[in-house]
């Protein structure tokens, strides 16, 4: 019965953000959110810095791998050209180009070029150095080419008009030509012939010179761009990374992305210095942003091999991983915020909340057990405690209600034997008038009453006549029963407001507040007549006896002795003018 209110008000909402399901909420919610910073930041760091120090150590040694290779062709190119310029093939040819048959050096005889050519495509197949060869005549025109793979096959344009060789290319031309009248074999002085039709590089040139020893023409060793990009592609570690060679005017020769952006010039010369080796920094690129980039020079050529690594796409790993973090972050934190709010409020709120309104109500002070239906732990510990307080609560008050009843019962009794016992006190017993001690109290405040207003005071002293007499005649009960009746007469003609008592005896005093002398002497002249007129039945003979009073009257001039002897001597002269009669106390001025 008594659970039913607090189990109704448990279904009510629970959360409230000053509550324990708000406080652990939020506790769990600043908890996970540190926890995912913590392990997040360090996890990123962690990745950030492995990602760092991958660039940093992997740049120099895909550069050192990649230089070791291109050395090794550049050591080995003038020596196997030199080699390849003796090939017996190529003798043949020069020997028919220097004699010709109609005269011509220029025109050497179509068996003769396929002779070289095949030659020049078996050296080639051998070659380790070489993908292609160039034999151009001292004014730079292409006298046979011979390419392998794929990347050369425009080779064999060049033998077509010159119509249709690219600028670089006779640039090329014109080097060879200056070369071949300088004669020898030449510095590695390498230039590209990019955007031109010949993806290749020129490693190294020989000049072909006449039984005379006359140069007439320039064998030049060529290496595909691609096969180098290739090569430095291989070394290449990240997706954004580079490796690129520049000669020494700082001009890309090839680069490992030939589609990617290689480096501008201010990167270069930010980064190479004079020797062209630089350990991996990082330096600003317009075009590719924050660049972890470093050098190695390849000798005595000019030549530098190039590695980049943009951070930003070096770094992309991270963002993803950190907007991964973040994303699954962002879940856990949500997800133990939620559990908490629903553990705090199934676990500790809604259990609670019965006994909060339970005890809400006992402040109140209805108190009501509380069911442990859906409470566990310490919420039905509290509970059962509570219930406990709640069923030893209503043990003693239902005790202290007994005690509090016959305290009151109790306490009505002594109020009534006290009121009775404090009216007996004050009250005649025979007359149920006021007895004299009571009346001297009163009389007192009457007093200071009319000192303090000034209104009149008159005071009746009233004697039975010849009261022995009547007792002596019918017998002292039979006075009695004349004081009693006289008694009930003074009642109904002195107001509520005076005061009335038994003097002693059958004796009366009457205190008229607010009376004139003259308004005394009528009240005491109408208590004569009265009294006077009444037939006393004072025994059971049930005949009518006959009593009189004699009155004094005086009035309070502010001296109680004067009051009280001016009005008995009044009475003495009431009873000397023959009793029955009123007179009025003689004032001592008139
Ligand atoms: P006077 O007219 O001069 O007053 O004469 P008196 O007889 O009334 O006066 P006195 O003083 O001689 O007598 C009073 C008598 O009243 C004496 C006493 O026995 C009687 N008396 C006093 N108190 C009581 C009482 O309580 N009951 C009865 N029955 N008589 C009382
Ligand atoms: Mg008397
Ligand atoms: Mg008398």
């Amino acid at each position: 019965m008594p659970e039913s209110k607090p189990e109704q008000a448990s279904t009510r909402p629970v959360f409230s953000g000053d509550g324990v399901t708000g406080r652990i909420t939020r506790r769990v919610f600043a908890y996970t959110l540190l926890t995912v910073l913590l392990m997040g930041g360090l996890g990123l760091y962690a990745i950030y810095a492995t990602i760092w120090n991958t660039i940093v150590e992997t740049q120099p040694l895909a550069l050192q791998l990649s230089r070791e290779w291109v050395r090794e062709r550049l050591d080995q190119a003038p020596a196997e050209l030199e080699r390849l310029s003796q090939e017996s093939a190529l003798q043949v040819w020069v020997r028919g180009v220097s004699n010709p048959p109609g005269g011509s050096t220029r025109s050497p005889s179509p068996p003769d070029q396929s002779a070289l050519m095949g030659s020049f495509s078996e050296a080639l197949a051998r070659s380790s150095v070489f993908s292609g060869l160039l034999i151009l005549d001292t004014q730079g025109d292409v006298l046979a080419a011979a390419g392998s793979g794929p990347g050369l096959a425009g080779l064999r344009a060049l033998l077509r008009p010159k119509s249709s060789l690219g600028p670089e290319l006779v640039d090329v031309m014109r080097t060879s030509q200056l070369r071949a009248e300088l004669g020898g074999l030449q510095e590695l002085s390498v230039r590209p012939i990019d955007p031109g039709p010949v993806p290749a590089l020129e490693l190294v040139s020989v000049p072909l010179r006449d039984p005379q020893g006359r140069a007439i023409a320039t064998l030049h060793g060529l290496v595909r761009r691609s096969e180098l990009a290739a090569r430095l592609r291989a070394e290449l570690l990240g997706a954004e990374a580079n490796i690129f060679l520049v000669d020494g005017k700082r001009r890309v020769l090839a680069s490992a992305r030939p589609s990617g952006r290689a480096a501008g010039e201010p990167l270069l010369s930010k980064l190479l210095s004079d020797d062209g080796s630089a350990a991996p920094r990082v330096v600003w690129d317009t075009d590719l942003g924050e660049v972890m980039a470093s050098s190695v020079p390849l000798g005595a050529h000019g030549w530098t091999l190039v590695a980049t690594t943009p951070l930003v796409a070096a770094f992309q790993p991270l963002f993803l991983v950190a907007c991964a973090f973040l994303a699954t972050g962002l879940v856990l934190i949500a997800l133990f915020t939620t559990m908490a709010s629903r553990f705090a409020t199934r676990r500790i709120a809604r259990p609670l909340w019965p006994l909060l309104q339970a005890l809400r109500a006992a402040a109140r002070d209805e108190f009501l057990p509380v069911s442990t239906a859906r409470a566990a732990g310490e919420a039905e510990g509290l509970i059962l405690a509570f219930n406990t307080m709640v069923s030893r609560h209503q043990f003693r008050s239902r005790e202290l209600e007994t005690s509090h009843r016959a305290l009151q019962d109790q306490y009505s009794a002594f109020q009534h034997q006290y009121q009775t016992v404090s009216k007996r006190s004050i009250t005649d017993p025979l007359t149920q008038l006021n007895n004299r001690r009571y009346f001297e109290a009163q009389l007192q405040r009457e007093l200071k009453r009319w000192s303090r207003t000034g209104h009149d005071l008159a005071f009746l002293i009233l004697d039975i006549d010849d009261f022995k007499k009547l007792n002596d005649t019918y017998g002292h009960a039979a006075g009695d029963e004349v004081l009693k009746q006289v008694a009930r007469i003074l009642k109904e003609f002195v107001r509520e407001t005076d005061l009335l008592a038994r003097f002693g005896g059958e004796e009366f005093v009457v205190v008229a507040t607010q009376t004139t002398l003259e308004g005394a002497v009528t009240l005491a002249q109408k208590i004569c007549t009265a009294i006077a007129e009444t037939s006393f039945i004072v025994d059971d003979t049930m005949r009518p006896r006959s009593a009189t009073v004699s009155v004094g009257v005086s009035v309070f001039k502010g001296s109680q002795t004067d009051l009280f002897n001016s009005a008995d001597a009044a009475l003495y002269r009431a009873k000397a003018a023959g009793k029955n009669c009123v007179m009025v106390a003689e004032d001592p001025d008139e």
